[in-house]
Parts: structure tokens; C-alpha cells; sequence
């Protein structure tokens, strides 16, 4: 093994120089010679010999036996006197590094890059809600207010989202969020970057924890949702309440809402997107000799002609008398369909009538002549 390079050498300093000096020349070398931005030849052995004499001349212990016994100080066994294990021969060396300064130092080359690890201090938005609403027909044609509570994420108001009081720097990463951490692998040491375990990424922790939330700065709660519900909303609509879902993290945005609508069916109303369609039950005699019939409508009740000689299945329109629909500004019609009702239980005197009835002749009319056509062999 090539003689040691003495490491005041290896930094550039001078044996007196101050731990500011050793501090400032070792990040300028380090910068320099760090295998992912380097692009010397020999940078992966420069850093480790760098790194090498900074772990020992930043520690006062170390620099000390350094100082009086030079290499042979740290050489017994190939480590440091005595500690056994790995010493500078292998990768070791990075363990007594102070990874504060390797973070200084790398922060920008690591900047967004692939080593990064997710979580931690970047913005989160906050989760999406899905919520069922059953309305009546009514509340869906007519538009109404509905209240629901859903259960999300909230801003701890206690600590205002904070996650505790008297906000001070996080030791463990000095305020940077992120800590690097060396790794041993066959090809040499790696330092990756990951959120800082202490403050989560966010570089400052308090004097004391927000017991509201845990620290957490989020909290689940109840929360009661008022809720317009517009004119003409129809079974299967989904209506977006943005930002009224879960609070997102680290300044993220607050989640949305969806809403999914259910209408109920109504006894006699049918929807067909803005049109309303209703029978309109009708007598054999109302049938036959016409008449006035009250019609009920989503605007009153309207009466309508109901002429002589009206076929069971026909159709009325009621021009404006459907959904007024808020969204499309549209508003639609009700079609009356008629559904003559043949009695199905009737008095002596009605018998009689309708007897006398059948005795005149009632056959004549075109779908009677066109069917006989085929029952006349
Ligand atoms: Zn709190
Ligand atoms: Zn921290």
C-alpha cells in the first residue's frame, strides 16, 4: 500500500489551521471530488482520501493522537487505535463524517435529482371525497339546501396546522430537512439523501408538541357540509365541491368533494332528463265523450281538453311544464300519457247501461275492419 499522503497535506492546510480552515478547505475539495459531479479520473480515491483526513481533523480526540503520533495513531489493525473493524482501508471512513457538512456541500448537486427520496416536506394535496346524496324527486327538480357531514383531514387548530409551539431549527438536520446518509456497497460508499427522521422534512421541530394533533398539524374530524343543490339535478349526477375535502400537507391544496346524487322515483312523475312524463288516467266514458282533466304539473296543476274519441297511449305535451334546469338555463315539458282504465268492478245500474250499450254498434272503427279481415275464413 502506497504511503499515507499526510491529511493537512490532503486538505491544503496548514498544521495550524483553524477548524473553520479545515472545514472551509475540505468542502471545497469534497465539491471538487465527489464521484457524482466530479469528473477526474481518480475522484471516487481523492474523496475517500479526503474524506479520510476530514472525519480525523475535524475531531479534536482524533486530530489530537493525529497531531502527535501522525498515520500509526489510527493504523493498528487497520483501524482507528484499537476500535477494530474497518478502518480507512476499506470505506470506513465516512462513518465520523459529519453529514451536515456533506449536506451543505451536496444539497445543490443533489437538487431534484434521483436520489431525492419522496415525502417529507413537499406539498401534498389533500385526499378527494366521495359522497352519496339521496334526494327526493322534489328536492332534485326543484333545487334544495342539504347538510351532510363527511369525515376528513383537517388543520389542527390548535397548533394552526403547526404541529406544536415555539418553532425553533431541527438539530438533527440543522433546518435543511434532510440528512445524508453514507452507505457501504461493493462499488464503494453512497450517500443518499432522505427526509430528515427528526422534523419529517420540514427543518424545524418545537419546544413543544401540539398534543391536539399529535405533532402531526392534521387532525380527523367531522366536518358538516352545507350544500346547495341546484334546480334539474338528475339521478346519477356528480357535482364537484372543490376544496372542501381533506387539508393538504406542507402548503399543499385542500382535497375535493364529489358529490354523487340519488333521486328517488316518484309515484306518478317520470324524468326524462328536463322532460316530465305522468299517465294520465282516464274512464271509458272520459274517454270516449271527452272532458276537462286536471293534469298535475312540477309548476300546479293545469287543466287540459281531453277531446272525444281519445286512445289509451296518447300523448299530451305540456309545453314549459317540465324541469326548469338551472345548469343548461333549458326549460323542458311534461307529456301526459293517457292510460284508460277499464272498470273492474261495477254496480246493477252501470251493467245495465253498459249493456244496452253493447248493443249498439261500437265496431266500426279502422283497427276493428283491419282485424276481422283475418278472422273471417
Ligand atoms: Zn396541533
Ligand atoms: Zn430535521
Amino acid at each position: 500500500m502506497a504511503a499515507k499522503r499526510d491529511y493537512y497535506e490532503v486538505l491544503g492546510v496548514d498544521k495550524n489551521a483553524s477548524d473553520a480552515e479545515i472545514k472551509s478547505a475540505f468542502r471545497k475539495l469534497a465539491k471538487k471530488y465527489h464521484p457524482d459531479v466530479s469528473k477526474e479520473p481518480d475522484a471516487q480515491e481523492k474523496f475517500k482520501e479526503i474524506g479520510e483526513a476530514y472525519s480525523v481533523l475535524s475531531d479534536k480526540q482524533k486530530k489530537a493522537q493525529y497531531d502527535q503520533f501522525g498515520h500509526a495513531a489510527f493504523d493498528q489493525n487497520g483501524g482507528f487505535g484499537g476500535a477494530g473493524g474497518a478502518g480507512f482501508g476499506g470505506f470506513g471512513g465516512f462513518e465520523d463524517i459529519n453529514f451536515e457538512d456533506i449536506f451543505d456541500i451536496f444539497g445543490n448537486a443533489f437538487g431534484g435529482g434521483s436520489r431525492r427520496s419522496s415525502g417529507g416536506s413537499r406539498a401534498q394535496r389533500g385526499a378527494d371525497k366521495q359522497v352519496n346524496i339521496t334526494l327526493t324527486f322534489e328536492e332534485a327538480v326543484y333545487g334544495c339546501e342539504k347538510e351532510f357531514k363527511v369525515n376528513i383531514q383537517d388543520t389542527c387548530e390548535a397548533c394552526k396546522g403547526k404541529g406544536g409551539f415555539n418553532e425553533k431549527t431541527c438539530p438533527t438536520c440543522g433546518g435543511r430537512g434532510r440528512v445524508v446518509q453514507a452507505q457501504r456497497t461493493m462499488f464503494g460508499m453512497f450517500q443518499t439523501e432522505t427526509v430528515c427522521p427528526d422534523c419529517n422534512g420540514h427543518g424545524h421541530t418545537f419546544e413543544k408538541k401540539c398534543t391536539a394533533c399529535g405533532g402531526d398539524g392534521i387532525v380527523s374530524t367531522s366536518k358538516t357540509i352545507k350544500l346547495r343543490v341546484p334546480r334539474g339535478v338528475e339521478d346519477g349526477d356528480t357535482m364537484r365541491m372543490p376544496g372542501k375535502s381533506s387539508a393538504g400537507r406542507n402548503g399543499g391544496p385542500r382535497g375535493d368533494i364529489y358529490i354523487n346524487f340519488q333521486v328517488k322515483e316518484h309515484d306518478i312523475y317520470q324524468r326524462d332528463g328536463r322532460d316530465i312524463y305522468v299517465k294520465i288516467p282516464l274512464t271509458i266514458t272520459e274517454a270516449i265523450l271527452g272532458c276537462k282533466k286536471e293534469v298535475p304539473t312540477i309548476h300546479g296543476t293545469i287543466i287540459t281538453e281531453i277531446p272525444a274519441g281519445t286512445q289509451n297511449s296518447e300523448k299530451f305535451r305540456f309545453k314549459g311544464k317540465g324541469v326548469d334546469d338551472e345548469k343548461s338555463g333549458k326549460l323542458g315539458d311534461e307529456y301526459g300519457i293517457i292510460q284508460i282504465v277499464v272498470p273492474r268492478k261495477l254496480d246493477k245500474n252501470q251493467k245495465e247501461l253498459l249493456k244496452q250499450l253493447s248493443e249498439t254498434k261500437l265496431g266500426n272503427e279502422p283497427e276493428f275492419k283491419k282485424y276481422n279481415k283475418y278472422t273471417e275464413d
